[in-house]
């Protein structure tokens, strides 16, 4: 696990200069998790290093479209003689589905929904208030599948 204590949220930041952007968006955090991702990728010597992008995020954040991995990409060749030898590729299978096909699709291939993690916060539990769970509740129900994560008793039926 890897912590950075020191990363803020755009709402967090003085001087409010990421309009567009929700409150949430954290300065280059993609740019970030891949250089942490190519580091790990030079020492085992993958092949790929995959990112979970949907269509959704494309929209918005700017650090994950295309021309930012084709940069991206020939940083990652020019930075390490291992990771250029190997060939190591950013995939982003999800980029051309939304949420709500994303979520579809990993219901219909038995992803384990249990296990994944949609929350900005931190804690054992989703908060269900912030925009990552907000939008994870909406996706779910877009793609007409229970949320594993969300107990029976409290889901709605709308
Ligand atoms: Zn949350």
């Amino acid at each position: 696990m890897v912590r950075l204590p020191d990363l803020k949220e755009a709402q967090d930041i003085k001087g409010g200069h990421f309009e567009g952007l929700p409150p949430t968006y954290i300065p280059m955090r993609n740019g970030i998790f891949y250089f942490f991702a190519a580091s790990y990728a030079e020492e085992v010597r993958a092949a790929v290093v995959a990112g979970g992008h949907n269509k959704d995020d494309t929209r918005i954040f700017r650090d994950v479209s295309p021309g930012f991995f084709s940069a991206l990409q020939k940083a990652f060749w020019s930075g390490s003689r291992v990771l250029e030898a190997e060939e190591t590729r950013i995939v982003r299978p999800l980029e051309r589905m939304t949420k709500v096909q994303v979520v579809r699709r990993a219901a219909e291939i038995g992803v384990p929904l249990h296990l994944t993690w949609s929350c900005h916060r931190d804690g054992r539990h989703h908060c269900w208030k912030c925009t990552g769970c907000l939008g994870r509740i909406a996706a779910f129900k877009g793609a007409g599948v229970d949320d594993p994560l969300i107990p029976q008793s409290k889901r709605k039926i709308t």
